[in-house]
């Protein structure tokens, strides 16, 4: 079956469809994150209206709390978050090796130590396929080892190792799993596996990680490891280095990134996919994204401004409040402040995503990425 389907490029960007079992998404695209099972301070439906077409959950968090048995319960993670788009799960590796405090590498997986409740857990390849698959994910990850930015050619090469032998594996589970699921006539039978192209900041590792990959066959393939301190330039090249060895009829994904600068610049490299906590995150702290660029909230210059926030943008928040009234909610720690930030950072990210398809579609990607940045820098 052709999940991916590549309808228009512009330069190196490109316009597709991915059909998953929960409806098709236009890339490229953007997730909101929904790390446990919620967006920090939307519900689905409000995603919805913004334009969410799919979102993001995480496999690590979700394990450990409430756990997959009592997502299986409640009839899937679609059902007990009350949304029906697609969803697309990590892991829980990055999380493994980001967050609990003592983990050991093993070669058939990692155990760790709960940041919960210091509960000591062993996830292999196999169980994280199967925690998606309990969680009822659409589209799915390998576990990979996701090396810090520093780290050097010795310790990425024999990470590399491992992470290829996971994905084989994790493969190879998934199969029988996705078998077994068509022999049963269960609608599980239609969600997608991606690979992740490791290699640390080691082009050759890099081509050599994604060649291992494409040779083992995934539904999509997603680039991790990038975000993790190094240099802005550094990334750019790192993507530019993988890209060729993907192949082209199967969408990218760009885990983790970034800005919007770092988007269009990905964009413009060919990734089809996106996610990134930052427009949730900055929202909670006050940064809030702009077509003319960052604003921070909270700053005395907004005291007096009975301006919207972004004129350019038509989200509920701009349309029905001003910057003086948004810094006086994040000042005085209103937990509507929470809400409207959250609620135009979102909607900024999936006006930018959209505008980006439309630029694509008339084949005028350069100019948008041109324009887009002048206007920020204008500021
Ligand atoms: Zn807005």
């Amino acid at each position: 079956m052709l999940m991916f389907k590549l309808l228009k490029t512009s330069g190196s960007a490109r316009l597709g469809t991915l059909k998953t079992a929960h409806g098709k998404i236009d890339t490229p695209f953007f997730m909101p994150i929904a790390t446990t099972g919620a967006i920090k301070g939307l519900t689905t439906d409000e995603a919805k209206d913004l334009g969410a077409q799919i979102l993001l959950s995480n496999t690590y968090h979700l394990h450990l709390r409430p756990g997959e048995d009592i997502i299986k319960k409640a009839g899937g993670l679609h059902k007990f978050m009350n949304w029906n788009g697609p969803i697309l799960t990590d892991s829980g590796g990055y999380q493994v090796f980001s967050l609990s405090k003592i983990r050991k590498l093993k070669d058939d997986g990692v155990e760790f130590q709960s940041h919960l409740d210091g509960k000591k857990i062993f996830l292999t390849p196999e169980k994280a396929i199967d925690i998606q698959m309990k969680l009822g994910s659409d589209i799915m990850m390998v576990l990979d080892e996701c090396p810090a930015a520093d780290k050097d050619r010795k310790y990425v090469e024999k990470s590399l190792k491992l992470t290829t032998e996971w994905a084989k594996r994790c493969q190879t589970f998934f199969n029988k799993k996705r078998r077994d699921a068509i022999n049963r006539v269960s609608t599980a039978n239609d969600c997608l596996l991606f690979g992740i192209v490791q290699g640390g900041m080691f082009p050759d590792l890099r081509e050599q990680s994604a060649k291992e990959l494409v040779k083992i066959g995934f539904d999509g393939y997603a680039i991790g490891g990038l975000s993790v301190g190094e240099p802005n330039k550094v990334m750019y090249k790192i993507i530019e280095k993988t890209i060729p060895h993907l192949p082209e009829d199967k969408p990218r994904y760009l885990m983790g990134v970034g800005t919007p600068e770092d988007i269009l610049e990905a964009v413009e490299r060919g990734i089809d996919m996106f996610d990134c906590v930052l427009p949730t995150r900055n929202a909670r702290h006050g940064y809030l994204f702009t077509s003319k660029g960052i604003v921070r909230i909270r700053n005395e210059q907004y005291k007096n401004d009975f301006t919207p926030l972004d004129k350019k943008c038509d989200c509920y928040t701009c349309k029905n409040f001003t910057k003086a009234y948004l810094r006086h909610l994040f000042i005085s720690n209103e937990i509507l402040s929470l809400r409207l930030n959250t609620l135009h950072n979102v909607a900024f990210y999936l006006k930018l995503m959209s505008d980006i398809r439309s630029a694509i579609k008339e084949d005028k990607f350069k100019q948008f990425k041109r324009s887009f940045l002048a206007n920020e820098a204008k500021k």
